[in-house]
């Protein structure tokens, strides 16, 4: 049986963010760590199905998770993406807000002053119109820290680091069974290509559960696991449309958010070849399906059209969806990201992660250093 100091089930940026961080910084004593996912390669989910923001952490409640994340991940992204020549721009984010929203949008201000995030600017409607023309509000915010990332160049570049530091990427490898032992546990797979599959078990002293959408359904494979402490899933689905052509924007431009901030709004951002897309909406969904709904455009229209009245239909094309893990279903409030030790769960060397919806992106560094001093506290 091989084994392995640790074993990270999923490859997607939070995995591979945590496997290169145990990696480097534990390169002196030679971990053995594996990395599992059970697609092709790595971040095929979630991870390349978003937008590609680097956040501020403006709207999240003060001394959450999130918050906390956002704002260190943020600045630790981009200090990477500059050590590591991945493709950014920290091009700044506008919320334009209609005159009835204004109360709100001078709440998203106090938060974002409560999370730490000091260098927002109010803009009036004559100084919006200067540096987005298109752009239809009686007054708006300014995020001169918040911008957008290459995230398959950014994932690439952890998976590189990761490797050269020594973890074993295993992909189409899917974990369907975990035998806890007196010490650690024995991870059960099915590896390889449909007609030619095998089934491989490994040893591991720590296991990181970092499945992402099936971060409930690995923690289920866990024996002995206590099923109360596993969250329930709310998968919610958000598409996203492109608008053809040179985009009207120079600028990350959201609406302001419902007052409980259960999505940010069909916002448009820009990637970094310049192409502007609209989206993500939230919708509640049972089973996985990435495919979009042509019909939903009608309702895009409507709602960019408050804060962009130029939009033209016919510009606006299906792109792709993505869809959270969220831990709180229609109706219920705010969830925070969710990492388990033992203290919730009674079992130790486990870490499981839940509800890793955004902003985990940009969170993600943040994320690995969080998970990789809980793993070196139980080694
Ligand atoms: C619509 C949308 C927009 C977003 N926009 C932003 C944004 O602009 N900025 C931002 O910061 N964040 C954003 N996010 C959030 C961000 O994309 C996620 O937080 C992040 O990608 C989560 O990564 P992950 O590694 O946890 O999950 P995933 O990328 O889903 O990775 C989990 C992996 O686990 C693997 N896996 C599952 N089960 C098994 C098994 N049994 N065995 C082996 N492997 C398994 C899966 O194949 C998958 O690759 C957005 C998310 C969505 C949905």
């Amino acid at each position: 049986l091989d084994h392995f100091e640790v074993c990270i089930i999923g490859a997607g940026v939070i995995g591979l963010a945590i496997a290169r961080k145990l990696a480097i910084i534990n390169k002196a004593t030679q971990l053995q760590i594996l990395l599992l996912e059970n697609e092709s390669g790595f971040g095929q989910h979630t991870s390349s199905r978003n937008s590609e923001v680097i956040h501020a952490g403006i709207y999240y409640p003060q001394d959450s998770l999130k918050a906390r994340f956002c704002v260190q991940g943020r600045e630790l992204l981009y200090d990477f993406c500059r050590e590591y020549e991945i493709p950014y721009r920290r091009l700044g984010k506008v919320i334009a807000a209609q005159r009835d929203e204004q109360p709100v949008l001078e709440s998203i201000a106090q938060q974002a002053v409560l999370n730490g995030v000091y260098d927002l600017e109010w803009l009036s409607q004559r100084s919006l119109q200067k540096i987005e023309p298109k752009v239809n509000a009686a007054c708006a915010l300014f995020s001169p820290s918040s911008g957008i990332i290459d995230s398959h160049a950014f994932m690439v570049s952890l998976l590189q680091q990761a490797e050269s530091a020594g973890v074993v990427f295993a992909p189409r490898t899917r974990v369907l069974k975990i035998v806890r032992q007196e010490i650690g546990f024995v991870v059960e797979c099915q590896y390889g290509m449909p007609g030619s599959q095998g089934t491989y078990q490994c040893g591991s002293s720590l296991l990181i559960n970092s499945a992402g959408l099936w971060a409930q359904e690995v923690a289920a494979l866990i024996e002995e696991l206590p099923v109360s402490s596993i969250p329930p899933l709310f998968p919610s689905k958000g598409s996203y449309f492109a608008y053809s052509g040179k985009s009207p924007f120079q600028h990350l431009i959201y609406p302001v958010p419902d007052a409980g901030i259960r999505s940010l709004g069909i916002h448009g951002t820009l990637d970094m070849s310049g192409q502007l897309k609209f989206g993500p909406n939230a919708e509640y969904v049972n089973s996985l399906d990435y495919r979009l709904n042509p019909k939903l455009k009608e309702q895009y229209v409507e709602s960019i059209s408050h804060y962009f009245p130029g939009i033209c239909a016919e510009r606006l094309l299906p792109a792709y969806a993505g869809v959270r893990p969220k831990l709180t279903g229609p109706g219920q409030g705010f969830a925070d990201f969710m990492i388990q030790d033992r203290q919730q769960h009674g079992i130790s060397g486990l870490i499981q992660l839940f509800g890793i919806e955004s902003p985990g992106l940009t969170a993600s560094l943040a994320i690995a250093d969080d998970v990789a001093q809980k793993v070196f506290q139980q080694l």
